[in-house]
């Protein structure tokens, strides 16, 4: 078939990737005028990096791997250990922490030259018989066999199709770096996540001296941005038990993007006749859980599956829809909140299993639970 895909994000160069070697003609649109190098970066956990393998992407020799996640007091009492190298071992995928712009470049090796059009953004899709055709800012037109929409978190595709559906600000926003930090935590296997009144702190070694951080804090759209964000951050977490100060003093300020969240309820059709969804267009989620991008990866794995049995392409995508609703729904419900309110007293905290992240990580996935084991 000849597959029209919006977005050249995580999920638009992965499916591309997926149809392509699946023997489709595809075509990317992309409305930034070159691939996005920014975005620090993004949790890849087994069920991701799963779907990764299955597309032929390594990402050896890049990232950071964490084999546990502790989840901390602001003093720095342990409130929850979670052993990764579990699933790890269990799945055959590491869990790691990668930059978005590596993880893009290595999504793109092989792909052919001409595939991406930039600067081409979509403004409306339209369906006749079995024809799908995009219409273009400049007014141009392209007619396909199937249409897929992996633009994001505004996506005109999905405006398309279901006009516009309430999109809920989730309370909190995040400011994020990746960054040349050298502390202890830099050259070990661990994900910190800390807790406390101010808000929440994320630290993961992203590999080549670098650590991904981030502090949840709690936002409301349209609220003034601090002048002097790293200023403020010191003067609201600079108190908290270490790596934290030590981490603020290293930081620079050049580092830091901000980005406010929001959450959008997952429908359990994404899309209609020729066309669907995909990635944040379809599940628009805070990454309270680090899944959004997996649960792209998870979308891709799916939607190959069910095209590669033939038949009614329409049929064909509502089968990806229902099969994907149950997880990324699951996923979407937990990660709506922030990892603020995720306050588990320490006590409380020692009767979950270490290894409680295996299962959970099974439950978000439609790849690993197709795995024997
Ligand atoms: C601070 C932060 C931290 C995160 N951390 C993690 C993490 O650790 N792990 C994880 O799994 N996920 C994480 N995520 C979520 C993850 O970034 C997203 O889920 C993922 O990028 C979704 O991929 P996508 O392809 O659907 O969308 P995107 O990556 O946003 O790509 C969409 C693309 O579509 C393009 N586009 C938009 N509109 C149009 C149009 N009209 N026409 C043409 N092109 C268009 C955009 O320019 C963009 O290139 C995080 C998100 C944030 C904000």
């Amino acid at each position: 078939m000849d597959v029209l895909v919006i977005g050249a994000g995580v999920g638009g160069l992965a499916v591309a990737r997926s149809l392509l070697a699946a023997g489709h003609q595809v075509r990317i649109y992309e409305q930034a005028p070159t691939m996005r190098t920014g975005g620090a970066g993004l949790s890849i956990f087994s069920n991701g990096a799963a779907v990764l393998h299955d597309l032929g992407v390594s990402l050896d020799g890049v990232g950071g791997r964490f084999d546990r996640i502790d989840a901390l007091t602001a003093d720095g009492r342990l409130r929850l250990s979670s052993d990764m190298a579990h699933a790890a071992t269990l799945y055959g995928f590491p869990n790691k922490s990668i930059s978005r712009r590596l993880l893009l470049e290595r999504l793109s090796e092989g792909l052919p030259g001409d595939l991406i059009s930039y600067g081409t953004g979509c403004r409306k899709v339209t369906q006749d018989g079995d024809r799908v055709t995009a219409t273009f800012d400049d007014g141009s037109m392209i007619t396909g066999d199937l249409l897929i929409g992996a633009d994001g978190h505004h996506s005109v595709v999905r405006r398309e199709l279901w006009g516009d559906l309430p999109i809920r600000t989730a309370t909190f926003g995040t400011w994020q770096a990746l960054s040349r930090i050298d502390i202890d935590l830099t050259r070990a296997h661990l994900h910190l996540m800390i807790t406390g009144r101010e808000g929440a702190c994320g630290i993961i070694p992203a590999g080549d001296g670098k650590l991904q951080w981030w502090f949840d804090v709690r936002w409301s759209p349209g609220e003034p941005r601090p002048v002097a964000p790293l200023a403020e951050l010191r003067r609201r977490f600079g108190h908290w038990a270490s790596p934290v100060p030590e981490l603020l003093a290293q930081a620079s300020e050049d580092d830091l993007d901000f980005f406010g969240h929001h959450w959008q309820k997952v429908r359990r059709e994404w899309g209609k006749g020729r066309v669907t969804l995909l990635g944040d267009a379809a599940h628009l989620m805070p990454p309270t859980l680090g899944q959004g991008a997996n649960q792209t990866l998870e979308d891709v794995w799916v939607l190959g599956r069910e095209l590669a049995k033939g038949g009614d392409p329409a049929q064909r995508l509502r089968a990806y829809e229902r099969a994907r609703y149950p997880h990324v729904n699951l996923v979407s419900r937990l990660a709506r909140h922030s990892p603020a309110n995720w306050r588990i007293p320490p006590l409380i905290g020692r009767m979950f299993s270490e290894t409680s992240q295996s299962g959970m990580l099974a439950r978000f996935s439609n790849r690993l639970t197709a795995l024997p084991h």
